[in-house]
């Protein structure tokens, strides 16, 4: 059995020690080849990156972000994003929220409704996902981008143009709506 100092949790496997800087080699661990500092004998494991969303319900709409961001690739995407050190998930949705959306919700309102694995060529993310409902939401929609938006989409719309957002996406919130 492989021995090792350490092993770290990375999102992208590297090319260099984030320890040290060295160029990373690779080394045998439980069946797969893994990247591995020969300087620091740190083993780099590839985690998925948590990150977490709320689907906010009005009606039969839903609240979407159209947003001039490179990782949105020209879709909408749902509010939410990576929780702070010491922040609890429901607490960074909230946060995330206000922040993209300028509405405000209780982190207690939120209710749970799934995580999603999402994999993309370099990187998974596992998304937990909450639902909550317009009424339980104060504040007017003041996206976060001048030149994005925030706003209520019919369901139905989304469904017709499935381009316009990731299928991981348009699964939570047909999971939401409870269809
Ligand atoms: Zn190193």
């Amino acid at each position: 059995m492989a021995s090792f100092d350490a092993i770290d949790s990375v999102a992208v496997e590297p090319d260099y020690c984030h320890r040290c800087g060295a160029a990373v080699d690779a080394r045998e661990y439980e069946g797969r080849t893994h990247p591995w500092c020969p300087d620091c004998d740190v083993l780099f494991s590839q985690c998925p990156i948590p990150g977490g969303h709320v689907v906010v319900r009005d009606d039969d709409s839903v609240l979407v972000l159209d947003e001039p961001i490179p990782q949105h690739e020209g879709v909408l995407s749902l509010p939410g994003g990576h929780a702070k050190p010491a922040e609890r998930p429901r607490e960074s949705v909230v946060r995330e929220l206000e922040e993209e959306t300028g509405l405000t919700a209780d982190p207690e309102d939120l209710e749970f409704l799934t995580v999603v694995h999402s994999e993309h060529p370099d990187v998974a993310f596992y998304l937990l996902t909450y639902a909550v409902e317009r009424s339980r939401v104060d504040g007017d929609l003041e996206p976060e981008f001048e030149d994005g938006d925030a706003y209520f989409a019919p369901v139905a719309e989304l469904r017709a143009n499935p381009d316009r957002i990731r299928d991981s996406d348009l699964d939570r919130i047909e999971l939401a709506f409870g269809e």
